[in-house]
């Protein structure tokens, strides 16, 4: 049972006061979902507000997006940045990127070619190429036209998955292309929980919206405060939920 976030807030914030390790993940977790994802900036307020928490704690923003689009689009200084579903890590002096992901470039591009040019003509697709991995957005595609996308997208896709060239994942109305490699979210936070946090005496902190975010409320399992932001309950491996962003920004105001 995931228990109400702030209903811990006080016992959960005493935890922080010698500092703390903050992942955050993005879109619907410090900003609400919107239609096209160019549109998901953050508001002034909260961007202060993470900027000003990233000066009393290490603060990690954690996304599907590239590293460079996330940089961008929340302008906000933070600690580091982990993009592409973890394939991508930022931090002062040091830039990662996964070697097999970088081998699948090409056949993602070539996909987001394919795709671009053989749905076109459905209205709504948006095909996001991140390098390392792409995102199909059918949020705003008609219902009725979707099975139809569904199928041509497969179509092209099948001879790729059959060949294990890529993976794919579902995330929230969109697919997502990534190479083959099983390193996620929760790879990218274990590492970088063992850097920041070697002798294990920060708390661990870590709020995400989506499935993709499951990875990480995985390994952070009995040890991290894990949130889950979702306006109902679900099943998850996170151990506290918070219905909306307000909720996770309100907990972090509170440290
Ligand atoms: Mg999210």
């Amino acid at each position: 049972m995931l228990e109400p976030l702030l209903e811990h807030k006080q016992e959960l914030a005493a935890r922080f006061r010698k500092g703390g390790l903050i992942f955050l993940d993005y879109d619907g977790t410090l900003t609400p979902i919107v239609d096209k994802p160019e549109l998901a900036v953050l508001d002034p307020k909260t961007r202060e507000f993470v900027r000003r928490l990233a000066m009393k704690f290490t603060v990690i923003l954690v996304s599907g997006r590239s590293v460079s689009d996330l940089v961008e689009i929340s302008g906000v200084e933070v600690t580091g940045f982990v993009g592409n579903h973890g394939l991508e890590i930022k931090i002062p002096g040091l830039t990662f990127i996964h070697p097999q992901a970088r081998r699948t470039e090409p056949v993602i591009a070539h996909l987001c070619r394919e795709i671009r040019s053989r749905c076109g003509h459905i209205e709504g697709v948006f095909v996001e190429n991140k390098k390392l991995t792409a995102s199909i957005h059918y949020r705003n595609v008609l219902k009725a036209e979707l099975s139809k996308l569904r199928q041509i997208f497969r179509g092209i896709v099948k001879p790729y998955l059959e060949n294990r060239k890529i993976r794919i994942s579902q995330g929230k109305k969109v697919w997502e292309l990534r190479p083959p490699v099983q390193w996620n979210k929760g790879n990218a936070v274990t590492w970088l929980v063992r850097l920041f946090n070697p002798r294990k005496e920060l708390p661990v902190f870590y709020a995400g919206d989506d499935r993709t975010d499951e990875d990480a409320f995985a390994v952070l399992k009995g040890t991290g405060i894990t949130v889950l932001v979702a306006e109902r309950p679900r099943k998850s491996w996170a151990k506290f939920r918070a219905r909306n962003s307000e909720e996770v920004i309100e907990f972090l105001r509170s440290l």
